[in-house]
């Protein structure tokens, strides 16, 4: 039924990323509700029983969860492991306990740059993030290190010399994302912006290029537009009478008050397993029945040309830029054209004809666009 779940321990962190958005979850009223451990150990097992064989633990950080290895140990040995952290608490004791788990396959960490990574993550150095690397890599050379990074306006121009410093550090995975809004993001709109999109695929697009010639040191993605690992079989037509969502569908994400939402990016509560099991939960949700009846065709997007490959978007980002999740995905909108102009021709001969096979070329051309998704939704 399930074969994933991201359990997020705790809301603390000892960092404040400027966009988090967990940031409102580092607060003592949000700890006040955080699960005791018997719940989570229930919900561990739970998950098992559901067919969960892959955790990700995150947070907050969930290294600041004093009984993290309790919980790794209750996952058990048949499981694989992710840790996604912010990189400060690869203390020789903590890397002496994590050695005994060789459940745990992967660390996830975040970068943004280089001295700018600094001030937007306050509390994170980007010199010791990449000493930190470095670190993990000789004590576990068998596990993968996947680096996140957040683009927006103000790091862009660091992007390509932290492509050099991560090429030499054997990465397993470095994955760009875009900038989400947020509760932190409206409060710091001085200082951090969404970044232009005709920047920001031309950055994209030298990166391609780059990571191409370099022979590919390691998985690269950019959010909704690149993978690099992509085939040409894996390009299929989304059917418009399918969920947008449907690859999520196996997924459980649980919050540190118990809260089940359906994915990290759409934070809205289906129900609490605070109190009752994760089946009783997603059989009586309510909420979860509504938006599992979405499809394709129901959102409106028309005789958009892209509508097979993009499927309508994200409904995270409908339900942040337009407050709805049953929408058309105003930062879809604007970035497929881009997509198919400045990254389709970079693809290898067999992607780009399978992707061009899926643009329907006597369809519309989306009617949302903008400088940048700000001014995209502004002009709705
Ligand atoms: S809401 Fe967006 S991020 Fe979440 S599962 Fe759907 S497409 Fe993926
Ligand atoms: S580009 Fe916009 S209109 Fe076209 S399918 Fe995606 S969300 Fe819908």
């Amino acid at each position: 039924m399930f074969n994933s779940a991201r359990l997020e321990l705790t809301g603390d962190c000892d960092i404040k990323c400027l966009y988090c958005h967990a940031g409102e979850k580092n607060k003592a009223c949000y700890k006040e509700q955080a699960l005791s451990h018997k719940r989570w150990l229930e919900i561990i097992s739970e998950c098992k029983d559901l067919g969960v064989t892959n955790f990700v633990f995150t947070g907050g950080e969930p290294l600041l969860y004093n009984r993290w290895p309790e919980i790794i140990e209750a996952c058990g040995p048949k499981t694989e492991i992710t840790i996604s952290t912010n990189g400060r608490h690869f203390s020789d004791n903590n890397l002496s306990i994590m050695s005994k788990f060789p459940q745990i396959k992967e660390f996830r960490t975040s970068l943004d740059g280089l001295s700018t990574n600094d001030i937007i993550r306050d509390g994170s150095s980007y010199k010791e993030t990449l000493e930190t690397i470095e670190r993990v890599r000789k004590k576990f050379p068998d596990k993968k290190i996947m680096i996140q990074t957040v683009v927006y306006e103000q790091n862009l121009h660091e992007i390509p010399q932290l492509y050099e410093y991560l090429k030499k550090l054997d990465i397993y995975r470095w994955r760009l994302s875009q900038l989400w809004k947020t509760i932190r993001t409206e409060k710091n709109k001085d200082i951090l912006d969404f970044s232009e999109y005709d920047k920001m695929f031309l950055l994209y697009a030298d990166i391609i290029k780059k990571h191409q010639s370099d022979n590919k040191p390691f998985m690269f993605s950019i959010d909704n537009v690149y993978y690099s690992w992509i085939d040409k079989e894996d390009y299929a037509p989304m059917s418009l009478s399918d969920h947008p969502c449907s690859y999520n569908f196996k997924f459980l994400c649980v919050n540190a008050n118990g809260d089940l939402i359906f994915c990290p990016a759409l934070n809205l509560p289906l129900g609490s397993i605070r109190e009752q099991t994760i089946k009783e939960t997603i059989e009586s949700s309510k909420w979860l029945n509504d938006f599992k009846s979405i499809t394709v065709d129901f959102l409106g997007c028309g005789k958009c040309r892209y509508i097979k490959i993009c499927g309508g978007g994200c409904r995270a980002d409908s339900q942040r830029w337009l407050n709805r999740t049953k929408a058309i995905d105003p930062n879809s909108c604007c970035m497929m054209p881009r997509i198919e102009k400045i990254i389709l021709p970079l693809l290898g001969k067999g992607e780009q004809e399978a992707f061009f096979s899926l643009i329907n070329q006597d369809g519309d051309f989306p009617l949302i666009y903008g400088k940048n998704i700000k001014e995209a939704v502004k002009l709705l």
